[in-house]
């Protein structure tokens, strides 16, 4: 069954956890054992996998990412996010995750992150369980 949710980012770039959303929808879902994707249907935001712990590896990865992929540079989209739109691309719009005993089935230090490349902005996750 799909399941959506909306999360307000509040900077042009960030990493928001959504672990604990993604846990309730499975809750609601009543799903034990198996597999979810979750979908964000955005071009300037994607979805990953990654260290909870220790919030400085977000701010790692957003500060390796920006001098990855300039904010400015020779682009051709006329709306003026094209890194926006790089970045997302980069790390992707979906994730196939394992649901064991009706959770994730993370590692130890691992999140679901919703990365923000364009916001402040109200985005959508699409969850299939
Ligand atoms: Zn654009």
């Amino acid at each position: 069954m799909l399941y959506e949710f909306t999360v307000q980012s509040s900077r042009r770039e960030e990493f928001i956890l959504i672990t604990g959303e993604i846990n309730r929808i499975l809750a609601e879902a009543g799903m034990k054992n198996g597999s979810c994707t979750v979908f964000i249907p955005h071009t300037t935001a994607a979805v990953t996998v990654n260290e909870c712990a220790d919030a400085d590896v977000a701010a790692d990865l957003l500060a390796f990412l920006a001098r990855l992929v300039p904010a400015s540079g020779a682009y051709r989209h006329r709306e003026g996010n094209s890194d926006a739109h790089i970045k997302a691309a980069l790390l992707g719009t979906s994730l196939h995750l394992i649901v064991r005993e009706g959770k994730l089935d993370l590692g130890t230090w691992q999140g679901v992150f919703l990365a923000e490349f364009d916001g402040p902005r109200r985005r959508k996750v699409k969850v299939w369980a």
